[in-house]
């Protein structure tokens, strides 16, 4: 009975002379441990835009708009639905493209607030017949440095491959596809009924 609350006593006071293990925030900053998992960032150097996080993040905080009028990409974490997890960063195929950061206070009045949101934008590579989505330009290129000289085989990476030396204006859309049109820059739809035309059909 006596001795329990003797050992008690001894971790009061051994407690009330040692520094608290808890911080003072939000009077004194906190310094995560290094594997802590903050706010995640985008860093628009290494983001290809392909939207393998979008897929991955559980509770969906990730969104991916596409808008062809300007030809952009456009990724947003919420931070409102973030739960932190990593997946993002696990599974970003260039491995640096998003990283959770150390930054974890995030005090916001408005739910809608520009520090809940944290994006990035990439241009996209339209086809040349209907204006639809190839890829973000920054992945074409990501997969062309991947395969090297083989990349060289598809017009697509090949055209982008130019485009990083000199300007390329893109073609206009016509009415009907012809056999010329195989060394263009074309969604797959697009380059499949030039193909198929052109090898069943004629011109
Ligand atoms: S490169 Fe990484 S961060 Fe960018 S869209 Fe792909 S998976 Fe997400
Ligand atoms: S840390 Fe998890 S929840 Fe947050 S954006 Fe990344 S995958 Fe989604």
């Amino acid at each position: 009975m006596f001795l329990p609350k003797l050992r008690e006593v001894k971790e009061a006071l051994t407690s009330f002379f040692t520094a608290p293990y808890t911080t003072k925030f939000p009077f004194e900053g906190h310094t995560p441990a290094p594997e802590f998992r903050g706010l995640p960032k985008y860093n628009a150097d290494y983001c290809i835009g392909c939207g393998a996080c979008v897929q991955v993040c559980p509770p969906s905080a990730i969104t991916m708009t596409d808008d062809t009028e300007k030809g952009v990409r456009t990724l947003t974490v919420n931070y409102t639905s973030c739960i932190h997890c990593g997946q993002c960063e696990e599974h970003c195929v260039t491995e640096k493209g998003i990283q959770c950061s150390n930054e974890y206070s995030i005090s916001v009045m408005d739910l809608k607030a520009p520090e809940v949101y944290e994006s990035v934008e990439k241009e996209l590579a339209l086809c040349e017949a209907c204006g639809g989505i190839i890829a973000p330009k920054d992945q074409l290129r990501w997969i062309k440095h991947r395969l090297g000289a083989k990349a060289y085989a598809h017009p697509n990476l090949l055209l982008e491959t130019q485009r990083e030396f000199f300007d390329l204006t893109p073609s206009r859309p016509k009415a009907r596809l012809r056999r010329e049109d195989q060394i263009k820059e074309l969604c797959p739809k697009c380059r499949h009924k030039v193909v198929v035309e052109d090898e069943f059909y004629g011109f």
